[in-house]
């Protein structure tokens, strides 16, 4: 017999996304007249991305101040914003919609905090060359490219994200060739910006290097690319590089459900055909996702699409985000909300990743009320009802 907190708990609705729309359907009127073919085109998409100001205050109606905050941004961390993207704002939402914070600069940007940090993952202080780090022992980072479909208000990397000069092919060989002669590395994430802003030769070079190599089990790509311009994976060029790779692990970010479109299903359907195993580092946001309610629909959509919530990151220390950043408490009510409402594929790994490179750090509600390890011991379940345990004490399992 169920009693009556568990009836109710089991009697609450799933929450999903009602319908998701392609971004063609909801393009703004500057894009009017522009057919579906030439809007399906990666090319096309690049090219039209939104950087002067003007553009950008036409498509987003700006304020005076945030026409002010775009200009003053520009000389370090400017904004781009995809065609694709900007047509996943909801106007009806005004400056609340989670998709228009995430692409227009806010004056709170300009605010500069002792707290915060320009470099917050210590990148440059483990760098092991010009465009690599190594903070685990088994793993490097190759930052491919500074360029991004779009520029995320929110970026950890903005530092580096900002500088507009490209990163040499010396210097990628040079990461490459250090990372191919360290025997200990055996995981590669290609990371930028956003690697797949690189030309398919590039991307094809990168991965024949770091897959011939026999000391490299696991390669990474991160990209954000199947949320802010899918159309980048419609190109079958790439997608026969990629499964000719295979497999090869794609992390991508979602942090909202208005970010999904029909286009980034198809990206994703696309990916897995060629091999690819994808996953999702979503970033809690002040006012954008601090909410558990908000984060269910996200990842039963994307674990629908064959995407694995991987990652729910505490907003890193870079200055310039302090808008964005939300106590670690909050986080763990979200994750509090999720647990039992969505299985265990559907949970991400709440982590922080501490500031000067020293790592991820798991962070978990607690769910121990009283006792410890060996004893008796009461926890909380996923709707809070209150079970005791007797655990195996030490001595009994010797
Ligand atoms: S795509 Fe990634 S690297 Fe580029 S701006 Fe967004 S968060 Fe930063």
């Amino acid at each position: 017999m169920l009693d009556r907190q568990e009836q109710e708990a089991l009697a609450r609705d799933p929450i999903v996304i009602s319908d998701v729309l392609s971004s063609y359907a909801r393009r703004p009127g500057r894009w009017r007249d522009v057919d579906e073919t030439t809007w399906r085109s990666y090319a096309w998409q690049w090219r039209n991305r939104l950087i002067d100001v003007d553009d950008l205050a036409e498509v987003f109606g700006l304020t005076a101040e945030e026409r002010m905050t775009c200009v003053a941004v520009a000389g370090h961390f400017s904004a781009a914003v995809s065609p694709h993207y900007a047509a996943l704002v909801r106007a009806e939402l005004g400056a609340r919609c989670p998709v228009r914070m995430q692409a227009v600069p806010s004056p709170r940007e300009l605010e500069h905090h002792d707290d915060l940090m320009n470099d917050p993952l210590g990148e440059y202080r483990h760098a092991i060359s010009g465009c690599s780090t190594r903070r685990y022992p088994d793993r490097a980072l190759i930052y491919a490219t500074h360029a991004c479909a779009m520029r995320c208000r929110h970026c950890t990397r903005r530092s580096r994200v900002g500088l507009m000069e490209c990163i040499s092919r010396e210097a990628l060989e040079t990461a490459v060739s250090g990372v191919i002669a360290d025997e200990r590395i055996r995981d590669v994430l290609i990371s930028g910006g956003d690697p797949l802003s690189l030309d398919n030769q590039t991307i094809a070079w990168l991965l024949e290097h770091l897959r011939g190599c026999g000391h490299i089990d696991v390669i990474r790509l991160c990209t954000r690319m199947v949320c802010t311009l899918p159309q980048r994976f419609f190109d079958t060029e790439l997608l026969d590089i990629l499964r000719r790779f295979a497999p090869i692990y794609v992390n991508t970010q979602f942090n909202h459900p208005n970010e999904a479109s029909a286009e980034a299903v198809e990206a994703m359907s696309l990916l897995r055909d060629a091999g690819c195993i994808l996953g999702n580092q979503s970033v809690l946001l002040r006012g954008i996702n601090d909410d558990a309610r908000i984060l269910e629909p996200l990842y039963r959509w994307l674990l629908r699409c064959g995407c694995r919530p991987y990652y729910l990151f505490l907003c890193d220390v870079a200055q310039g985000t302090d808008h964005f950043r939300t106590p670690i408490a909050t986080g763990l009510e979200v994750m509090r909300g999720l647990r039992g409402r969505l299985s265990g594929l559907g949970i991400p790994h709440y982590v922080i990743d501490l500031p000067d490179g020293y790592g991820k750090v798991d962070l978990c509600p607690d769910s121990i009320l009283s006792g410890a390890p060996g004893g008796q011991m009461v926890f909380r379940n996923w709707y809070g009802a209150e079970v005791n345990y007797t655990d195996v004490s030490a001595e009994d399992s010797e």
